[in-house]
This record gives structure tokens, sequence and C-alpha cells, in this order.
């Protein structure tokens, strides 16, 4: 289990897991199908400068860090730097959360140097994750983006979409950012009608994840549809149509993500079961 904390416990941390990053890349060696993070002798043997270190908390009884490499500094033998997308499954589930924890305060550390207000260098507050400004005492916390994601049934169909960013040509059920001072069910309803010109009644919350690409929160829903044809927004959605729970099925996201989790659900579900539904 992982308890997050702010302060570094005073002894020292050689004993800790270090997740050493070169921009979005997360150093590991492979091993096998497997990857693992590099011992604490091979970071030090690399020259990394430990004290950069962001303090992320524990998990069991183990100490935990984040640290941002130079540019300019190679990979171990035999060890590289690989993103998070292709860790999926190859580095211990806590592992990979507390990754993207990491990769998320170290882009936050990056890009809060300067109060965004007057424009004077930040520093670290003493007692909170934030960025404060000593000269108007702006803090600025790590950002994150909430994004709603919906599976819109009609009775044993479901709608996916292709959209035009995702690469290869992939289908996946309708997702869209909060705006400021929506809800999120207003949210859902909005991007479903502004995506492909449909009405969703019985918005449910389904589940949540942490999507750290770059900084994103993913909140899932399950809607029913209600009215209207398919139309599509064209400079956003390549293709979108009904598919049945019992028939073919295009290219679905990976089970990273919360979209299959979504999916399978409903696939999952049986005929004439939809009207009480349970979310998991
Ligand atoms: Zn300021």
């Amino acid at each position: 289990m992982f308890v997050p904390a702010l302060r570094p416990p005073t002894d020292a941390p050689r004993a800790a897991v270090w997740f050493a990053f070169q921009r979005d890349r997360l150093l590991v060696r492979a091993d096998g199908e497997r990857a693992a993070l590099l011992e604490y002798a091979d970071l030090a043997a690399m020259g990394v400068d430990f004290e950069a270190g962001h303090y992320l908390g524990r998990l069991d009884d183990v100490d935990c860090y984040a640290l941002q490499l130079d540019d300019a500094l190679g990979p171990p033998h035999e060890a590289a730097f690989e993103g998070l997308h292709a860790l999926y499954g190859r580095l211990p589930d806590a592992v990979f959360s507390i990754a993207g924890r990491a990769i998320q305060i170290l882009l936050w550390d990056q890009t809060h140097r300067f109060c965004g207000r007057c424009g004077q260098p930040t520093v670290n507050a003493p007692a909170e994750r934030a960025k404060l400004c000593p000269q108007c005492g702006l803090l600025s916390f790590p950002r994150l983006s909430p994004a709603v994601i919906m599976l819109v049934q009609r009775g044993d169909q479901f709608l996916l979409a292709r959209n035009k960013t995702f690469a290869g040509g992939f289908f996946s059920v309708l997702a869209g950012f909060v705006e400021p001072g929506e809800s999120l069910e207003e949210t859902v309803a909005r991007e479903v009608k502004e995506e492909v010109g449909l009405d969703v009644v019985d918005i449910r919350y389904f589940g949540s994840q942490p999507w750290p690409f770059p900084h994103s929160l993913m909140i899932g829903f399950t809607a029913t549809y209600a009215s209207g044809e398919i139309r599509l927004q064209e400079d956003e959605i390549a293709e979108a149509a009904w598919y049945s729970r019992h028939g073919e099925l295009p290219h679905l996201p990976g089970k990273l993500s919360i979209a299959r989790r979504l999916i399978d659900w409903f696939l999952e579900q049986e005929r004439g079961a939809d009207t009480d539904k349970i979310a998991p």
C-alpha cells in the first residue's frame, strides 16, 4: 500500500526506490517481458544528483522518490529510458501507479519555476506540494486536468468512435475535458452532443483513473441513448457507430485504459440486464 507524503525521512535514502525520468521516460532495466527500476548503486554510478529528488511517500515500508535526470545522461548497460505506456503490465501495478504520480510531480516542478502572476522565481512551499511565490504569495499546485469518458448504450448496442488523433486507427468510447463551471454530468451530456449529436440520459458514475499523459484524471460514466441521429463533429471524430455486444468489434484500446474497462464491463453484461446495471 502506498502512503503519499511530502517530507522525506531523516535517515539516508539509500534503501529507497528511485523513479528516475529523463523527460517523460522512466529509467528501467528490462528483464525479459518484465521491467524493473534501477538500484541506488546503479544511479550513483551514473553520477545523478540525489539531492534533486522529490519525496513521494512510502510504498509498504520503502521510501519513494522522483528524480529528473539530465538530458545528456545515457542509460547504463542493459538499461533504457521507456515511456509509461510501454511499461504497463511490465512493472508491478503499484510501482506503475507511483511512476505515474512521479512524472506528474516532476512535470509540475519543471513548469512552475516562475510565478504565473508576477514572474518571480518560485520556491517549494513548506507544508504542502505547491510552488510558492515569495513576492506575491501565489501558490501553484500540480496541474490536474479532469476529463470525462463515457460509454453510451442503446439496448444491447454501444457507441464507439474513432478520433482523428488516435494512432493506429482504434475505436473507443467518447471522452472530453471538463470546462470551468461544469458538473461532470454536464460535461458528459455536452461532449456526447458535440461529438456525435446525440442526447443521453441516466448518466452514472463508473470509476476513475489517473492518466499521467501528461496530467489528466479520467472520470468514467455510463449513459443511455435518449434521442438523435449520429452527426459527427468532423474536426475531431473520423467515424462513429453503434456496435452490438454480440457482433464483431473494431480494434479496441489497450487494457491500460479505463476506456477498455468500460467496454469490457458492457460486453460482459447479459442482454436485458441493462435496466438494473450496477457499476463496479
Ligand atoms: Zn508572484
